[in-house]
């Protein structure tokens, strides 16, 4: 998310971030009105975006070599851009900038398919290239941003969205998750404008793994002994909420004839 002239314009990973961790809204929104906050640097994350990219330019050549034309607007910022090469009819946009109704992002690949639009006789679907084997929601809501954006360009819905995974490229209606990104998307926004804030903690999710913030919200953990410390972890989410509901919030206050017990 940035502001742009005292506006808000939120990208399709804000979405799929606030979909994974309310929290994560939260850090940005303080990152946002200039609070510091230490991000983590991990080589491991950088290799996996290095892969991602080559995985990107892979399917690429694979449509370059199909006899597409490619388009590569990764040089671009103005969404006029990509505007200009839908107008023109190009069969394979690159990373190609767009912006309208407080959402802006850079889509992966903009496919052209024989859908008529106001552009002519075709139009473009976004497809995202992730290296995960099963398609997480969040890609998807990516994506369902990505067609949000598209539609007022080319005046039609994109009807599909393509996630191009290493073992296949999948295909999901876009009107089978479109209320739910819109939904998603509300409370996002509902979730910034709120104030105070809403209050949120730092519950470990999966997204933990690759989110920039994992320094701060694993200090704000241990300097709390919070309960998904115990073991390495093992104490799953819905354990620790059965357990917070039974009285302890750390480590070191358990609930009396729970088996947990911390010396
Ligand atoms: S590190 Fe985990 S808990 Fe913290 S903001 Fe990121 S996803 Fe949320």
């Amino acid at each position: 998310m940035r502001l742009r002239d005292s506006t808000l314009l939120l990208t399709p990973t804000d979405i799929a971030n606030h979909l994974a961790c309310r929290h994560l809204t939260q850090l940005d929104r303080a990152r946002l009105a200039g609070e510091r906050i230490e991000l983590r640097q991990d080589p491991r994350i950088d290799a996996l975006r290095h892969r991602g990219e080559t995985h990107e330019k892979g399917f690429v050549n694979s449509l370059a070599a199909e006899g597409l034309s490619i388009t590569d607007l990764r040089s671009h910022d103005d969404p006029a851009a990509t505007l200009d090469a839908m107008s023109a009819g190009a069969d394979v946009l690159v990373q190609a900038p767009l912006q309208g109704d407080g959402l802006s992002g850079r889509a992966d690949v903009l496919l052209r398919i024989g859908v008529p639009s106001r552009l002519g006789a075709y139009s473009y679907e976004p497809a995202d290239t992730k290296l995960a084997r099963d398609t997480r929601a969040g890609t998807i809501l990516q994506l369902c941003a990505y067609a949000a954006l598209l539609d007022p360009m080319q005046g039609v819905l994109p009807e599909h969205i393509h996630v191009v995974t290493p073992l296949a490229r999948e295909r999901y209606r876009t009107a089978h998750f479109d209320a739910y990104f819109r939904f998603v998307r509300r409370r996002l926004e509902d979730d910034l404008a709120a104030d105070p804030p809403p209050a949120t903690y730092p519950e470990p999710v999966p997204h933990c793994d690759v989110c920039p913030y994992w320094l701060h919200c694993d200090r704000r953990r241990r300097a709390d002994d919070h309960l998904s410390l115990v073991a390495g972890g093992v104490v799953r989410a819905a354990l620790r909420r059965h357990l917070r509901s039974a009285g302890p919030h750390r480590i070191t206050e358990p609930t009396p004839g729970t088996f947990l017990s911390v010396r």
